[in-house]
């Protein structure tokens, strides 16, 4: 019942029992009293009573229902203020929509979740659009519309709120509507709840999930008990096992078998002393393979400290360790032969040393050094010189045997150890062999190509302590080798090594000699053998040492090869021998020739020709007189390069002479092309004419070839009277030697010279 329609029945009832007293009230006095004035008093008295007595029952019935009201509203405030309480517990705000009067309530902390600040209260529903994520506008919209028009029970959304917050804030909005008899919506009443930090949760776990299942890394997740209770895809892939072999089993049966139960037991220790371990393990794949994996383990304790799983982490680090492996190789082995390189090589020498020192006995080392490899790798380019290395590689390689490491030092070095107890004997006959295999010519590129070794060898203990004493010991030897004319071996001596000290020495002062002056030029006249005019001179080099005395070249120019100073040396011969040529034309002496020697360093070195040009124009000297001279070796040895450079010198005027003769292996096709105009016969197939037959015949036909090629011939080394004769008289033009002058200084030769003026 409405409280008018109560108000007006006790309105009626009031009435009723008022009427009824007044009436019968009345009525009763008239029958009690008749007398009027008594009566007249009487119903005043009544009337006061009627006053007082409505007037209490007033009293009480308001007081009664003020009294019902105040607790009422005392409970509903209760009410209220538990309502509210509970929301801001829960975190959630209250909206209310008046949809008849299209008035909009939100609570304090809906105004918080939504950024709607009290300043603007006008228009909050316009608002709460305003600060929704752009995304979500069209569907809370619809939903709202959906939920007015009936068509869901509840309405039930989740969305994002931007704009106030720093951070996206997720809400979750939920109401139903009130409806009128008609079904219409008349109001619609929810809250609001901030799920921003269960979203972020959801995400994160999500998130997980997907990490869990696409990282590369095994992972197998155990529960305190130690038995699997879940395990990844990339888990099944490394380890070949799927979740159904596993789930429920203890990790053990990955175990490898490699490690011992010490290696457990301090894992576990660590584990258990500060929740995690790292480190290599090595497990078994279900296939049976062995493999090894990086791996974390880590204890996962909840918010109690209370131990609940362990989570094992690991990557298959198989892959790495054969890198690993195969780096170790590279760096270990020589690309081109697959041989040790130096490295290992000194590795395994040093090992052995110390081995055999151990069981004392001996053990062997052979340097190879191929002869005149450069030749090959200019002639017919890297890639065939690189073949031939790999094909000396094999042959040399069947004399090893099981120990013996054979290794490419560098470029076309060898070394061979060989770790058994080995004598002279048994090295000289791996040398032998050795040149045996290399004996047969290689066949590269449709070409039979010959290719021999100089040989040098050591022994431990009695050439040397250790490994690079032996190494350069053996290195000694291969000079040594090379000296007595290559495709031959040689021993370390003891006095090798007094050489190569004095080699040392002699190379310092050379540097000081170069420095100070110390280096002369002598000459040695050539004699026209018809007219037998002085017709011109060889400078030679000499070093007058201030405690040594004069030093012959044989024994220096070795060690200027060495540091290096080659082509320092000839140049300053070159500019002496000139200036010496114009004072001697200048001073009339009919000189035709100055011939100064050049040697491959120099021409190497790529300034030969300015230096020629230099040092003619110094000394005002014209091209023709000067004669370079390159030995025949070097000519050959140079291939192209001597070419070249000669072409250019012919060019420039300066003539062209092939020293010693005979000695080398001249390709007659290679002398044709070239701009030559002398041969000098080498003074081996003189000194021992005119006794020698095969000598006569030797220098008989160089002389023959010279005439057919259209070119000049100088006998070197004449010494006897017999020698000029018969040289003579097989057509040779010219010829130099002891027999007229020892080399001497400038001043010396200058007597002579003069002797024939006068
Ligand atoms: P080479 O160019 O063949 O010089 C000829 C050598 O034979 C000279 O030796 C000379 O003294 C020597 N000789 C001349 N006549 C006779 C003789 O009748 N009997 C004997 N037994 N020997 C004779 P040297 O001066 O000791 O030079 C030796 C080599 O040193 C030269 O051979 C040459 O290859 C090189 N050499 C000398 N000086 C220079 C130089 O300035 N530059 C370069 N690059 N090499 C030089
Ligand atoms: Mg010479
Ligand atoms: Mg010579």
């Amino acid at each position: 019942m409405s409280s008018s329609a109560s108000a007006c029945l006790i309105a009626v009832k009031y009435l009723l029992v008022a009427t009824t007293w007044v009436l019968f009230s009345d009525y009763l006095l008239t029958l009690v009293v008749l007398e009027p004035e008594l009566q007249l008093q009487l119903q005043t008295f009544k009337g006061m009573a009627f006053v007082l007595i409505t007037t209490a029952v007033l009293f009480f019935t308001a007081r009664h229902q003020l009294r019902g009201r105040r607790q009422q509203e005392l409970a509903l405030r209760k009410n209220d203020e538990r309502f509210n309480l509970a929301l801001a517990g829960g975190n959630d705000g209250v909206w209310d929509w008046d949809l008849v009067d299209d008035a909009f309530y939100l609570s304090a902390r809906c105004r918080e979740l939504l950024g709607i600040t009290a300043e603007r209260p006008e228009g909050i529903a316009q608002q709460w659009l305003e600060y929704l994520h752009p995304d979500d506008k069209e569907p809370l919209r619809a939903a709202f519309i959906a939920h007015l028009r009936g068509k869901t029970e509840r309405l039930e959304l989740t969305y994002r709120v931007v704009g106030q917050h720093a951070d996206l804030v997720w809400v979750q909005v939920s109401g139903q509507a009130v409806r009128n008899q008609q079904g219409r919506a008349v109001r619609l009443v929810g809250i609001l709840r901030d799920i921003s930090e269960q979203v972020r949760r959801e995400q994160r776990l999500l998130q997980a999930g997907v990490m869990f299942d696409c990282t590369s890394e095994g992972m197998l997740i155990c529960d305190a008990e130690q038995n699997i209770i879940d395990v990844n895809n990339a888990f099944c892939q490394i380890t070949g096992y799927q979740p159904v072999d596993v789930i429920g089993r203890s990790p053990n049966l990955l175990a490898s078998g490699r490690h011992d139960t010490e290696f457990y037991r301090r894992m576990w220790q660590q584990i258990m002393a500060t929740g995690r371990w790292s480190g290599e393990i090595w497990n078994r794949r279900k296939d049976g393979e062995i493999y090894p994996q990086w791996q974390n383990i880590i204890a996962v304790k909840d918010h109690m400290g209370t131990l609940t799983h362990y989570v094992a982490v690991f990557a298959d680090i198989s892959m790495i360790k054969r890198s690993q492996q195969e780096i170790d190789y590279l760096a270990h082995h020589d690309p081109l032969t697959k041989l040790p390189n130096r490295l290992l090589f000194n590795e395994r020498l040093n090992t052995a040393i110390v081995r055999a020192s151990r069981h004392i006995t001996t053990l062997g080392l052979i340097f190879i050094d191929l002869d005149r490899f450069k030749g090959i790798n200019d002639s017919l380019g890297h890639s065939l010189g690189d073949e031939m290395l790999q094909r000396v590689a094999e042959r040399v390689q069947q004399v090893c045997e099981d120990a013996d490491t054979l290794s490419r030092l560098s470029g076309d070095e060898f070394a061979l150890l060989v770790e058994r107890p080995v004598g002279f004997d048994d090295l000289s006959k791996l040398a032998e062999r050795i040149q045996q295999l290399l004996l047969e010519p290689f066949e590269l590129n449709g070409q039979l190509i010959h290719m021999t070794a100089s040989i040098g060898l050591s022994l431990f203990p009695s050439d040397g302590n250790d490994g690079a004493e032996l190494l350069k010991n053996a290195d000694s030897a291969v000079s040594l080798a090379k000296s007595r004319g290559r495709n031959s071996y040689a021993f370390y001596t003891q006095e090798l090594t007094e050489q190569a000290r004095r080699r040392m020495n002699l190379e310092t002062e050379l540097h000081l000699a170069l420095q100070q002056h110390q280096l002369r030029v002598y000459y040695q006249l050539q004699k026209d053998l018809r007219s037998g005019q002085w017709i011109g001179m060889e400078a030679l080099v000499r070093w007058e040492h201030p405690e040594h005395g004069v030093i012959p070249p044989d024994e220096f120019l070795p060690v200027a090869r060495h540091a290096g100073l080659m082509g320092e040396i000839d140049e300053f011969v070159l500019h002496q021998a000139c200036a010496q040529m114009r004072q001697w034309l200048d001073a009339g002496y009919p000189l035709r020739t100055m011939a100064v020697n050049m040697s491959g360093y120099w021409m190497e070195r790529g300034d030969v020709l300015s230096s020629a040009r230099s040092a003619l124009a110094n000394s005002n000297l014209d091209a023709h007189y000067l004669e370079l001279e390159v030995t025949e070796d070097e000519v050959m040895h140079y291939g192209d390069l001597s070419v070249s450079l000669l072409d250019q010198l012919s060019e420039l005027g300066v003539r062209l002479a092939i020293d010693d003769f005979g000695t080398g292996y001249s390709s007659l096709l290679r002398l044709k092309r070239m701009p030559v105009n002398k041969l000098k016969i080498d003074r081996g197939f003189i000194s021992d004419l005119p006794g020698s037959e095969s000598d006569s015949a030797m220098a008989r036909t160089i002389i023959g070839l010279g005439k057919s090629l259209q070119l000049a011939t100088i006998a070197e080394g004449i010494e006897t009277q017999a020698q000029e004769d018969l040289l003579r008289e097989f057509g040779c033009d010219a010829g130099q030697g002891y027999l007229y002058n020892q080399p001497l200084p400038a001043v010396e030769v200058e007597k002579i010279l003069m002797a024939v003026e006068l």
